[in-house]
């Protein structure tokens, strides 16, 4: 037997340490030890379910599970052949367990490209990495192509920023390669800082070797040898995951001198944000590498012209270098054959809030939102109503029941006033309050507000204590009027896209919901 345990964060918060650890000494006590295969694995996706663990043969998933069900689990499953059915996942909808991953709705509408390994693999195996075409990418760039046909190659895929922006990638590469002298650098963008999203932490934390070679991809075609990956520091488990994949793929000749047997040097080293939800821009982020105050510069000089230390530099998202790999090794147009024409590829969402399946999924670009809300995320808890889901987080917007059947790609969610983002999707059920929840994302955006330009540091104040006295039931005649206006000036003067983006939920809340508001104040009056 093969067992993979979810050691992703979720599930270690749940006990998967203790779990494994009675499992262990389960299998031990009845002299089974050798015959099971345990792998210790990331992110499986289904973190509402953890802790969890799949059986092979037979791909059986056993959730929600405590160290005092392992002596059951080991003697049913393991001594007499038996699936242990109360163990496994039950469909709210369906109203039954089922027992395989092939059955469970979460993962057959998922189409896993980014995630492939999480979860499957050990997460700290170089062996079982490169088993699963690890590295074929990185050896075929340097081999077979030129860094001019690897960017050529990235931008014929069509792949997009994935971190919210959706700038075509092998583009902005295209610009930093155009400069053919002196230093440049690589860097990747793990700072996610959306309330909700946890797709780049665990990306990092279940397939480390991943991003690194999509690291060393993207250093090879833009000619930079030295690479950074930013992570905020509330992401302890994801730093040692990675600073231990840097270790290992150092040792193996992955990193340092003439990788694999070629002329291209490329180090990589690990830089730790404490967490300031500006430092996910990038100049404020090159600040903060550089050890300055994170904060944002005027664009341009754009960092592919003047990055760090005023060197050509590269920023890309965790998740849009976990796509670089596979469009290398297997080649652009198999990337092409996901999504639609204008956003190519697949999608990571961190499912939150009103929904019965909560965690990470990984979807074609063009699903619906509807497919990935009900198929995929099982629907709303207790019979609830769905009310609203909300994309890109404080930047973000609203998507209402009226257009669950919109596909979801870069396009179709920004003329509804949302955004890709970077992939949190939060689900509210009827009983939220809109108001309160622009309230709740105006407070956020106020409360990281570097404060360097004026529109973003008073106006972000000004709305937040409107909302709060909206919310409070002290709203005033105009308050909503009041709101655009602010909303308009902010969008138009303020310096980075945390100010810019900032008023995006209220906007869009007043847009669809804008009886929630009025009601507040009538009665108030
Ligand atoms: Fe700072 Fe806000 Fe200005 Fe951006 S818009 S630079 S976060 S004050």
């Amino acid at each position: 037997w093969i067992v993979s345990i979810c050691s992703g964060a979720g599930c270690i918060s749940s006990k998967s340490e203790e779990v494994r650890k009675a499992f262990q000494d389960e299998l031990a006590k009845q002299g089974l030890q050798e015959k099971v295969h345990i792998k210790v694995t990331g992110c499986m996706g289904l973190c509402d379910a953890g802790p969890m663990m799949v059986v092979e043969p037979g791909r059986i998933l056993y959730c929600h599970l405590e160290p005092s069900m392992m002596k059951e689990l080991v003697e049913k499953h393991f001594l007499q052949n038996e699936v242990v059915v109360s163990f496994t996942y039950y469909d709210e909808a369906d109203k039954e367990y089922k027992s395989t991953m092939d059955e469970i709705g979460f993962f057959k509408g998922q189409e896993k490209m980014v995630l492939r390994n999480c979860g499957v693999i050990d997460y700290g195996s170089l062996e079982e990495y490169i088993s699963r075409d690890g590295f074929q990418g990185l050896n075929k760039a340097l081999h077979e192509m030129t860094p001019e046909d690897v960017i050529e190659e990235v931008i014929e895929s069509g792949l997009r920023g994935r971190g919210g922006g959706g700038f075509p990638t092998g583009l902005k590469w295209k610009f930093a390669a155009k400069h053919r002298e002196g230093q440049k650098y690589m860097i990747c963008n793990a700072d996610e800082g959306d309330p909700g999203a946890f797709m780049d932490r665990s990306l990092l934390e279940g397939d480390p070797f991943n991003i690194i070679e999509g690291m060393l991809i993207a250093g090879y075609a833009i000619g930079a040898t030295k690479g950074y990956v930013y992570v905020r520091a509330e992401y302890p488990l994801a730093i040692d995951r990675l600073e231990e994949a840097i270790g290992i793929a150092r040792q193996a000749g992955l990193l340092g001198e003439g990788i694999l047997d070629s002329d291209f040097s490329f180090d990589l080293e690990v830089r730790i944000g404490a967490g300031a939800f500006v430092c996910g821009e990038e100049t404020a982020l090159i600040a903060s590498v550089e050890g300055k105050r994170g904060e944002p510069e005027q664009k341009p000089p754009y960092p592919s012209d003047e990055g760090l230390e005023k060197r050509p530099t590269v920023i890309n998202n965790v998740e849009t270098l976990g796509n670089i790999p596979n469009i290398l090794s297997k080649g652009a147009d198999h990337f092409k054959r996901h999504g639609t024409e204008k956003s190519r590829g697949t999608k990571v969402f961190a499912l939150a809030g009103d929904i019965n399946n909560t965690g990470l999924v990984e979807v074609p670009l063009g699903m619906t939102l509807g497919e990935i809300l009900f198929d995929i995320g099982g629907g709303i808890p207790k019979g609830k109503r769905f009310k609203v889901a909300q994309t890109g987080g404080p930047s973000g917007g609203c998507i209402t029941g009226d257009n669950l059947n919109v596909p979801v790609d870069y396009e179709s969610l920004s003329d509804l006033g949302a955004i890709m983002g970077s992939g949190g999707l939060i689900c509210m059920d009827e009983d939220t309050c809109m108001v309160d929840m622009a309230r709740y994302f105006m407070e956020f955006v106020q409360d990281e507000s570097c404060g360097k330009c004026l529109a973003c540091r008073v106006g972000t104040r000004r709305m937040l204590e409107i909302l709060n006295r909206i919310t409070q039931g002290q709203g005033r005649e105009g308050d909503v009027e009041l709101l655009i206006e602010l909303s308009e000036t902010i969008k138009d003067t303020a310096l980075c896209g945390l100010g810019q983006t900032a008023p995006n939920p209220v906007l869009s809340t007043i847009k669809y919901f804008r009886e929630e508001y009025d009601q507040h104040i009538r009665d108030h009056h």
